[in-house]
């Protein structure tokens, strides 16, 4: 596969109407390609290239790319003459929605739909003050759950917030997994809620140390702090359970779902909560409009959720995560593992990361200069294996907050030969890189290609 010059039309109207340093950096690898057909889990881009999509839209597309079942219901939606939004009478289809959702969310019967996962964050965070009439919001290191000024207030990564600030006041940050920390901070603050991820996704594919959630979950109900669980991307199977925290066997007092919830089709999200908490957040007269868009819970999003959950019951996708997911992890240890390279592989469904970066066997250049070494597997490693897996017709990105991770999350209609193809190819493609020097003298030499060529697109 080889790299050729873009000339399709979107690169050049993204670059001056929309963002013109992201067209930019495509191009500082050579990293561009325009993707114009999707099928289950493959893209095509607009020279007929064929890759395997391990993005999946950051993990919005479990069902997969067009599914036919979703495609004949949003289509029958819309020759159906249903009114989308009206707002002054109760949504059919919201209503419907919200009763399927809560038939799957044990004690969490109360549910407000929002359009993105920042939103049902967000909304999270006011119904946790306004039921608890508490300040403070405690949130991990390292944690992401959105790019609004409420949800920057609650991450846990600098970059995403310096520019941004004074963000929200009474917002106490404490390490991922860490329990006594968690301990410390609740008995000193009265906080109204504890926001955190099952497992940490764009900070580096991070699993909290068994029993953590339960935990945690133990201290909140001890000192009248809500636990708010974001599952926006482990929810609707990508763990192998239908959501995260079931597999620790509890649900916590706030779930927050969005991405996969509209099959990668239509931005819905959901903050799922016990009756007796909504109603003390926005159950009077006075309150009942204090949180709400003029989108959320739009009919054709609803029909289109309501889909996408008969779909993953009825292909029994939660299921294929656990044992697809097993399988890449397996396959992934067999041909990865012991690599000089690669320090660990981790992660639970179809829900699985890579970390780069030396290991003790790294070689000479890491025992001659560790920080060079380490930074550059920092900044460079994920970036270039993203690139290089592309070109071998894979999809796949780094962890946005931690680039030497690299993320894994396939549709989950994703097949075991697909699986073996992607571990095959990545393992053919690290073959070659057994030091850092090697991936130095790769990427120097495309950069020096690309900057010679103007840092063209593709
Ligand atoms: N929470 C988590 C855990 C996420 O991974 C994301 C998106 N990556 C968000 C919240 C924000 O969702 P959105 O981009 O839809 O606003």
């Amino acid at each position: 596969m080889s790299l050729q010059p873009s000339t399709h039309p979107a690169v050049d109207q993204y670059a001056k109407h929309i963002n013109p340093a992201f067209v930019k950096l495509l191009g500082v690898f050579g990293y561009g390609r325009v993707f114009v057909r999707a099928s289950g889990a493959r893209l095509w881009d607009h020279e007929g290239r064929e890759y395997l999509d391990f993005l999946a839209g950051f993990g919005a597309h479990n069902i997969g790319h067009n599914h036919p079942v979703l495609r004949d219901k949003m289509r029958a939606f819309l020759l159906d003459d249903v009114p989308n939004l009206v707002h002054v009478g109760p949504p059919v289809h919201a209503a419907e929605l919200a009763e399927e959702l809560c038939r799957r969310t044990g004690p969490l019967t109360s549910c407000l739909f929002s359009c993105t996962g920042s939103d049902a964050v967000e909304a999270a965070l006011k119904l946790a003050r306004a039921a608890t009439g508490k300040k403070t919001l405690v949130y991990c290191q390292n944690g992401y759950h959105g790019l609004n000024l409420g949800t920057l207030s609650v991450d846990g990564v600098s970059r995403m917030r310096e520019l941004f600030e004074p963000l929200l006041p009474a917002c106490e940050q404490v390490p991922f997994g860490d329990i006594d920390a968690l301990e410390r901070v609740l008995s000193k603050r009265n906080a109204a809620a504890f926001l955190v991820e099952p497992i940490q996704a764009e900070g580096g594919m991070i699993l909290p140390p068994s029993g953590y959630l339960r935990s945690a979950r133990d201290l909140c109900r001890k000192h009248g702090t809500l636990l708010v669980l974001d599952e926006v991307q482990t929810g609707i199977g990508r763990t192998g359970t239908l959501f995260a925290c079931e597999a620790e066997g509890f649900f916590p007092d706030v779930l927050v779902l969005g991405k996969a919830l509209g099959g990668g089709m239509t931005a819905i999200s959901a903050t799922l909560t016990m009756p007796e908490l909504q109603k003390r957040a926005f159950g009077t007269m006075e309150r009942f409009d204090l949180h709400g868009s003029t989108y959320a819970g739009n009919s054709f999003s609803c029909r289109t959720a309501s889909a996408v959950l008969s779909i993953v019951d009825e292909e029994k996708l939660v299921q294929a995560s656990k044992t697809k997911g097993e399988r890449l992890l397996q396959k992934m240890n067999a041909r990865l593992s012991g690599h000089p390279l690669v320090r660990e592989l981790r992660g639970r469904g179809l829900f699985v990361g890579i970390e780069l970066g030396p290991t003790e066997k790294g070689g000479f250049l890491h025992r001659a200069l560790p920080r060079v070494v380490e930074a550059v597997s920092k900044r460079i490693f994920g970036q270039w294996l993203a690139v290089r897996l592309l070109e071998a017709g894979v999809v796949a990105q780094p962890a946005s907050q931690q680039w030497n991770v690299l993320k894994l999350e396939p549709p989950l209609t994703v097949t075991d030969a697909d699986i073996d193809a992607v571990v095959d190819r990545l393992g053919v493609i690290l073959d070659e890189y057994r030091d850092v020097g090697a991936i130095v003298r790769d990427a120097t030499e495309r950069l020096g290609k690309q900057a010679m060529g103007g840092w063209g697109f593709g």
